[in-house]
């Protein structure tokens, strides 16, 4: 058996998931005709305390989707440099768009009000792309799952409101740095015009996305996920399964960020590792010393049964999910200590 611990994306639903998934009451929802998707979202726009909430496919789409909404082809977005929307949705910002993005050297791929500031292209000076929103990432994935100081997203939305910028959160882990810095939803509501989540990362369902927003903004978002293809018909199914993530999922995530720093804690003390990056929710980022070669130390993993992955630049990454057990753990735990 592997333990895999490559990412949070490769949990299977839990009996009490499947069940859910069973017993859904399922509609076209193409038609708007599906009564646990319309509940999936009615109770995510609440929780979040805006008027709507569209259900995706997938997280990348969800983003795609919102940056359509906020922009016209031609303009320009700030994300910082490590931005999922940037680096792994392939190239969808221009693609989908026509948008260009104005990348930002930001610490574990968090940026701050005053880059955003500096950063914004005068609307006078028409040489350069206008720019017209900005795109944050909480937790930031290949920041090694880092939480946003909130104080911070409230300057930047300050930013946003003196430039008439839209802001849109890439929430993939929003949920993850809820529990891990005992903020609301109702918070990240308030400061953002848009907030995708996805459901299929640390909450365990095997698929879905949901962008969160007011009418206003979200006036042609059923439009746009057509046009990307996420119409589905009988998706109630996956909805149901959010549901059940949303009532089971959400506070034990605090055990997989337990996992996570108790991970941490040993390779910190291990003589082939060179540093340890601060581990704030569930994603662990180390790299090695000069002793062992990336792709040695993956495969000596991989032949006994652990699975992580290398991210480039000497970056490996460990992610602790809903399905990496306790025995599973204290497995892992010997084996690092053990490991020569
Ligand atoms: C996983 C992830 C997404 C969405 O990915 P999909 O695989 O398209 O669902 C978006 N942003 C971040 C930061 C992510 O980690």
């Amino acid at each position: 058996m592997t333990i895999d611990l490559r990412s949070d994306t490769v949990t299977k639903p839990t009996t009490g998931m499947l069940q859910a998934i069973m017993n859904a009451k399922v509609g076209d929802d193409v038609y708007k005709e599906d009564p646990t998707v319309n509940e999936l979202e009615k109770r995510l726009a609440t929780l979040f305390g805006k008027e709507t909430a569209l259900f995706f496919p997938t997280g990348s789409m969800a983003n795609q989707a919102a940056i359509k909404l906020h922009t016209q082809p031609g303009e320009q977005l700030i994300c910082d440099k490590w931005a999922h929307v940037y680096n792994y949705e392939g190239g969808g910002v221009s693609f989908n768009s026509g948008v260009s993005c104005k990348l930002i050297d930001g610490k574990r791929g968090m940026i701050t009000a005053s880059q955003v500031e500096e950063n914004i292209n005068s609307p006078d000076f028409y040489h350069s792309p206008l720019t017209t929103l900005v795109c944050l990432e909480n937790t930031t994935n290949k920041g090694g799952g880092a939480c946003y100081d909130f104080d911070e997203i409230k300057k930047i939305r300050n930013v946003c409101n003196q430039h008439n910028l839209g802001l849109h959160l890439d929430g993939a882990r929003l949920f993850n740095a809820l529990v891990a810095k005992k903020e609301t939803a109702k918070q990240y509501g308030e400061v953002f015009d848009t907030i995708s989540i996805c459901l299929s990362k640390g909450l365990g369902t095997p698929l879905g996305s949901v962008l969160i927003g007011n009418e206003k903004i979200m006036h042609n978002a059923m439009r746009v996920r057509k046009v990307l293809g996420g119409g589905m018909r009988q998706i109630g199914f996956m909805a149901a399964a959010g549901l059940y993530a949303l009532d089971h999922h959400i506070d034990r995530l605090e055990e997989d960020h337990r996992k996570a720093q108790e991970l941490g804690s040993a390779l910190k003390k291990q003589s082939y590792v060179k540093e340890v990056e601060t581990v704030e929710t569930n994603i662990v980022i180390f790299y090695l010393n000069d002793s062992i070669k990336e792709t040695e130390f993956i495969n000596k993993l991989e032949s006994n049964g652990f699975r992580i992955s290398a991210m480039g630049q000497g970056k490996l990454r460990i992610v602790t999910h809903l399905d990496y057990t306790d025995t599973m753990h204290i497995h892992f735990m010997n084996f690092l200590n053990k490991f020569e």
